[in-house]
């Protein structure tokens, strides 16, 4: 044997040596680089659901901010009350640390109470993007006079009465009813098309380098979600009666195509509770404020079950979502790690989950926990 090739022996098996003692002695180095793991992986990235985002929606930066300034007509939207600025303020400083130092998107606060000196102060430094305190108005938020208060009061008693959470209270009613059909009509939100709904104490657990909103924009998206799960049936259970009259009275507004098949297993009978989580949303106001989800929220809101019972706008906004657009026009972000007590989404693509430094658990990752409604997403796909 030359010296090259003996040279070249030694040099393999030491590196293999390295690796069996690595393999034993550090677990996630094993695990990193096992047979089974590099394959589950490769299977992973090609799940319809996890295709990664491609390269050109990563802008460059140079310092840390964008250096090519192309940017969606976008906001991030928060409602909160004064009481909220705590929590307000960990989850704008863990969205700035992620993604928005380097992306400067603005931001509209929103509370039926003028904001507090204090909440604006704290708030205010802690992005260098625009941000605006705005007062909701009267109509877009309070019960109005139409509904029956008896018979709303009578309805909060039997939830109390039954345990469901929010039962007795008005103040959660109007918010939901506010989600519902107006965020988006608030003179601050009438100048953008995009937003991204965040909520106090909510944590964004991966860097997120790539632009969503120009990801959307581009791929023709309307609503983008990272948790879906079966909303309690005790606080709708006349809603999907209602929304099968409004098809009947309006099938123009049926998409070809819909996601019908996330929200029901008997082709629209029933309704199987599954709805994306609305405390994350990443959506196209244009499709809010366009005439059919106009008319299906007028139509819901003349039933009274935003008040009779406690319709949430999370199957409010789904089911609109799901049937009056496309189902290609709905994204899943397994690239965005998000949580809101007590579910966390975690990045299923191994690659994001180490590259975007993940501060989750991928163990932990809600999306096949049998309180689920993701097996569903995937079966339309
Ligand atoms: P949950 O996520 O369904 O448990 O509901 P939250 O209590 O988190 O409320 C949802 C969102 O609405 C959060 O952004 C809250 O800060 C906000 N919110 C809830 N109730 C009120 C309210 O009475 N006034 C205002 N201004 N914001 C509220
Ligand atoms: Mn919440």
């Amino acid at each position: 044997m030359n010296m090259t090739l003996r040279y070249i022996l030694a040099v393999f098996g030491a590196v293999i040596t390295i690796h069996y003692v690595l393999s034993f002695t550090h677990t996630e180095y094993g695990r990193a680089t096992s047979l089974s793991h590099l394959t589950s992986h490769f299977t992973g990235v090609n799940q319809p659901d996890i295709t990664p985002i491609p390269d050109r929606y990563f802008p460059p930066f140079s310092n840390d901010t964008l250096s090519v300034d192309r940017r969606a007509n976008a906001t991030f939207v928060i409602l909160a009350r004064n009481s909220d600025i705590d929590g307000t303020v960990r989850s704008i400083r863990e969205i700035e640390d992620r993604f928005n130092r380097r992306f400067r998107y603005p931001y509209v606060l929103l509370n039926e109470e003028p904001f507090s000196d204090d909440f604006k102060k704290r708030v205010s430094v802690l992005s260098a993007a625009k941000m605006e305190f705005g007062t909701i108005p009267k109509e877009h938020w309070y019960q109005p006079s139409s509904i029956d208060e008896g018979k709303a009061e009578a309805g909060r008693n039997s939830m109390v009465e039954q345990g469901i959470i929010y039962g007795g209270s008005v103040s959660y009613r109007n918010m939901c009813r506010f989600n519902s059909g107006f965020f988006f009509r608030h003179p601050l939100m009438e100048k953008y098309r995009w937003y991204w709904r965040i909520e106090p104490d909510v944590h964004f657990h991966c860097d997120i380098k790539f632009d969503p909103f120009i990801f959307m924009e581009e791929n023709n998206k309307i609503y983008a979600f990272t948790i879906a799960m079966y909303e309690f049936e005790k606080t709708i259970p006349t809603l999907w009666g209602h929304v099968k009259e409004f098809i009947k009275l309006h099938p123009q507004y049926l998409a070809k195509d819909n996601a019908m098949g996330f929200l029901s297993e008997t082709g629209g009978d029933t309704y199987n509770l599954c709805h994306f989580w609305s405390n994350f949303e990443i959506a196209d106001m244009s499709f809010w404020r366009g005439e059919a989800y106009t008319k299906f929220f007028e139509y819901l809101d003349q039933q009274g079950g935003f008040y009779y019972e406690r319709w949430g706008d999370a199957p409010v906004h789904s089911i609109a979502a799901a049937l009056f657009a496309p189902s290609n026009q709905i994204q899943f972000f397994d690239q965005i790690g998000y949580e809101h007590n007590p579910y966390t989404h975690c990045p299923r693509d191994e690659n994001t989950w180490k590259d975007e430094k993940c501060t989750c658990d991928p163990k932990r990752n809600f999306d096949y926990d049998g309180y689920s409604c993701m097996s569903k997403w995937d079966r339309l796909l």
